[in-house]
């Protein structure tokens, strides 16, 4: 009810509306506001929530330090992270990666995180840089008809408008799911199986942060510390082997890790204490990723698979791409920065599906696992865990040598030695 004689006034309309507060929602509302744009944010949960992704790249502490960040994640909240391991499933085969080995200063160093805290420290700098966040406001529906305003209704019926819309609502993707034309990725049918545990053994020293990945027939582990004491361990297996095993998924997961002699050493003494949480369905891309009034940033606009650790990475590379097209379209009308951005992420996930791909594939881990230091694929490898994915040209070369030397594995076996793969463990069957 409006107080007699005063006329209703609907909100003023903002520049950007914001949906979704994670890593990707957060890091391009905070950059439209600093660009000195208006900017509502809105996240249907209240943070801090729990989600997924614990493991960060080096290659966003440029992004971390420009969004003003860097020094709260490195106040000692956030476990540090300088490396990753890859091992079989018997233990035998095990190779670690450090940054410090072929990447500059910057980047020898990344974090481990809980993810509810990082994405709410994410969540009140954008506050804090003047954006409008509006938390336990979902939205229910989005009105694009228009190419220079997006009307956004949220489930509490509440109506907004915006020139512009980023859709940063991860794998639900609002926006992309109307718009996006999006499909699944064939052979990345995957299941992820995971939770928390205490009194996990971790490796000495710095390479305690490590992220561990066990390889096994069928399926991988992977082992983030993202806490001094904390040990978050999932499985990934295809997602047809949890439908015909005839185990529930907390069984699986148990069966898998007592059946995996390193996994089932390291975890002799843990004790889980979270729940054990599932996802399914999560490879995905969109073939459209921007219009006249909008634009998918994060998960909105796709994901791949967990391997590599890259989606808060992409979420926020994105989000800060995305921000410079917006800013570009708003402020002279200009489409072909938005087209840019299209064009520039989807060659970086192309790069990442590459990689994942081989990942799956034997030959591909026998040269990943037993790199040669005279072929120079550490460097190669060491950049893919960093995060070098929006290279430059003069990094290409190495990527097609190190794809040639997989196809030669696969022909010959001479890159490397094979791994007798039928040998090592799978995942836990009955
Ligand atoms: C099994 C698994 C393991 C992973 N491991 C890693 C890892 O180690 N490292 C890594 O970097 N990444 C990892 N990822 C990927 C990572 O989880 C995502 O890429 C990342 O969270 C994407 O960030 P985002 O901001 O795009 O989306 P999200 O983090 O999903 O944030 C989206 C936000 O939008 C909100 N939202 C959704 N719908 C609406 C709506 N209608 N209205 C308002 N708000 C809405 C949600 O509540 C959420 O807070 C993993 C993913 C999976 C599935």
């Amino acid at each position: 009810m409006h107080a007699q004689g005063a006329a209703f006034q609907p909100p003023p309309m903002k520049d950007v509306i914001v949906i979704g507060g994670g890593p990707g929602g957060s890091t391009a509302a905070t950059l439209l506001a600093r660009k000195g744009f208006s900017v509502t944010l809105l996240e249907r949960e209240r943070f801090p929530r729990f989600q997924i992704g614990e493991s960060l790249l080096p290659y966003n502490n440029d992004l971390f330090a420009r969004l003003g960040v860097a020094d709260q994640l490195a106040a000692g909240e956030f476990h540090p992270k300088y490396g990753a391991e890859f091992l079989t499933g018997d233990g035998e085969i095990r190779v670690r990666f450090h940054f410090d080995s072929n990447l500059e200063e910057r980047y020898h160093r990344s974090f481990q995180v809980e993810r509810a805290e990082f994405d709410h420290l994410l969540l009140r700098n954008a506050a804090s840089h003047g954006v409008d966040v509006r938390e336990g406001t979902g939205v229910a529906s989005i009105d694009l008809d228009d190419p220079n305003r997006a009307v956004v209704k949220c489930a509490n019926g509440e109506q907004l408008e915006a020139r512009f819309v980023i859709d940063a609502s991860g794998h639900g993707s609002i926006v992309g799911q109307r718009v996006g034309m999006k499909s699944d990725i064939e052979g990345l049918k995957k299941i992820a199986i995971f939770s928390h545990y205490r009194n996990v053994q971790r490796p000495e020293g710095r390479d305690a942060g490590n992220t561990v990945i066990v390889v096994l027939r069928d399926a991988w582990f992977w082992l983030i510390p993202i806490t001094a004491e904390v040990m978050s361990v999932g499985l990934v297996v295809d997602k047809d082997h949890l439908k015909s095993c005839g185990l529930t998924a907390e069984e699986l997961l148990a069966r898998t890790i007592d059946g995996s002699p390193h996994v089932a050493n390291v975890m002799q003494s843990a004790e889980r204490t979270s729940q054990v949480y599932v996802r399914k369905d999560f490879s995905f891309r969109m073939k459209r990723l921007v219009g006249p009034n909008y634009a998918l940033v994060g998960d909105a606009a796709g994901f791949l698979d967990p391997i590599f650790s890259t989606g808060v990475f992409m979420a926020m590379q994105s989000a800060d791409m995305a921000a410079t097209a917006v800013e570009a379209r708003l402020r002279h009308g200009s489409m072909r920065p938005l087209r840019r951005y299209q064009g520039t992420l989807q060659k970086a996930l192309d790069k990442y599906l590459r990689f994942i791909n081989g990942f799956y594939r034997p030959e591909f881990l026998e040269v990943f696992m037993q790199p040669r230091p005279n072929h120079g694929l550490v460097k190669v490898i060491v950049g893919i865990l960093a995060g070098n994915v929006f290279a430059r040209r003069r990094d290409r070369g190495g990527l097609a040598l190190f794809f040639l030397l997989v196809r030669l594995q696969k022909w010959r076996g001479m890159i490397a030695p094979r791994i007798e793969w039928e040998r090592q463990p799978g995942a836990a069957s009955v």
